[in-house]
Formats: C-alpha cells, sequence, structure tokens
C-alpha cells in the first residue's frame, strides 16, 4: 500500500459524509464553536477555591475576599486594580466613589454593569491605604485572575488605569500612552483606559474626552465581535 492511499481513503470518507448531508438537504456545513464551559460555575468554583486565602500578606489586611461580580455571560471584561475601603466592606468591586463614575461611564455606551459585564481586579484584597499591589501579591493572585478570563472568555477587556493596563499587556509603559488603541491578548480584544479614580483626582475635561474615546472604541469592538460571532 502506497502511503498515500491512507489520506485518499479519507478525503473519500469525509466526500461520503458531505454528500449523505446534501442528500438530507444541508445547504451549508456549521464551523464548530469552541464550546464555552459553563462560566456560572466555573466563576462560583473560583470563589470557592479562594475562600479564606492565604496566598500573600494582603490576607492580614484584608477584611473581605473582592472577588468579581456581573453577569457570567458578560462579553465585555472590567478589571482594575484592588480593592479599596469601600469594596473591602461590601465584598463586591468598584463600589465606592470611583466604581459610582465608572457606573455612569459603563452606562454612557450604552452598558449596564450587571446585565452586559463582568468586572473584577487584578488583586482581590484590599491593599493597605490604597498602595499599589506589590509584585508577590499580583503573583499569588494571577492563577484567579487568569481563571476568571478563561471561565468568561470575553470579547473586550477594558483595563482600567496604569496597574491593570501594564499588568494585562506585561509592560511598563504609562497608560497615557498605551490608551487610544487597541491589543491582542492571547486573542481577546484589550482597550486601556483611564482609571475612573485618576479621572476623580483630575476632573478636566481633556482626560474625561479621552477616556469616553476609548470606552467608545471598547462598545464599537464588543459589537463588532458580537456580530461577527
Ligand atoms: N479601584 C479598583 O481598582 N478596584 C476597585 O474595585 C475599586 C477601586
Amino acid at each position: 500500500m502506497s502511503d498515500r492511499e491512507p489520506l485518499a481513503d479519507a478525503l473519500h470518507a469525509a466526500a461520503d459524509t458531505l454528500r449523505h448531508h446534501r442528500d438530507l438537504g444541508w445547504r451549508e456545513v456549521p464551523r464548530q464553536e469552541r464550546a464555552r464551559p459553563d462560566a456560572t460555575a466555573a466563576l462560583t468554583a473560583q470563589e470557592s477555591a479562594l475562600a479564606g486565602c492565604t496566598r500573600c500578606k494582603l490576607c492580614g489586611s484584608r477584611s473581605t475576599i473582592v472577588f468579581g461580580s456581573g453577569s457570567p455571560r458578560a462579553r465585555l471584561m472590567v478589571i482594575g486594580e484592588g480593592p479599596g475601603e469601600e469594596e473591602d466592606k461590601q465584598g463586591k468591586p468598584f463600589v465606592g466613589r470611583a466604581g459610582q463614575l465608572l457606573t455612569k461611564m459603563l452606562e454612557s455606551v450604552g452598558f449596564d454593569r450587571e446585565r452586559d459585564c463582568y468586572i473584577a481586579n487584578v488583586v482581590k484584597c484590599r491593599p493597605e491605604r490604597n498602595r499599589n499591589p506589590e509584585p508577590d501579591e499580583v503573583a499569588a493572585c494571577a492563577p484567579f485572575l487568569a481563571a476568571q478570563i478563561e471561565a468568561l472568555q470575553p470579547a473586550v477587556i477594558l483595563a482600567l488605569g496604569n496597574f491593570a493596563a501594564q499588568s494585562l499587556l506585561r509592560t511598563k509603559e504609562g497608560i497615557t500612552r498605551l490608551r487610544g488603541r487597541t491589543y491582542d491578548r492571547d486573542g481577546i480584544v484589550l482597550v486601556p483606559t483611564f482609571h475612573p479614580a485618576f479621572l476623580l483626582r483630575n476632573p478636566g475635561p481633556e482626560f474625561r474626552r479621552q477616556a469616553w474615546d476609548d470606552l467608545k472604541l471598547a462598545r464599537r469592538e464588543h459589537d463588532r465581535l458580537a456580530d461577527s460571532r
């Protein structure tokens, strides 16, 4: 038997299958979608796995682990830095002043934060006095953020501020230079923009206009990818 015969057999078998489907009335063969795992179950399992976490020193100062909130079916994932005081109390991300502004920013381009978004942070426990998370703390939480992204398989990630954008893009470039365009992060469109806490501290119209441009970009990418599914 020549080594081309197995290939010829396989092609004949594929042709037979296609003829069979044609005879049954099929006019096109649907492309197989990658099955999305049950995101709700996966997120619940990860949150349970984090309960009582002592993987890094943030466990000593936190009151509550702030895992994430929103819709497990969301195509937009929003990622911030880490919980602040109010989030630490309530166990939910972005519920303080910056969170209220974030809610309005999302609404300005038609996203409802509970229905259309899933919101999480790079680290799940509040750093004392809202300092930046340290590399060992980010490393300890990284598998959980990666697992959230894997469970959700979002079309678009909106990265809020220097810290989230730099961690997710593995760069030291600042947000002012990073924002205004999209990045490919392992097949997911990433849109960096200013952190709402930065916008509260710098309320000038220019930063707000740029943030709004970024949100419109995230909206366009979200809709483009939803249409092409
Ligand atoms: N800032 C963040 O980065 N995340 C929150 O959850 C709240 C404020």
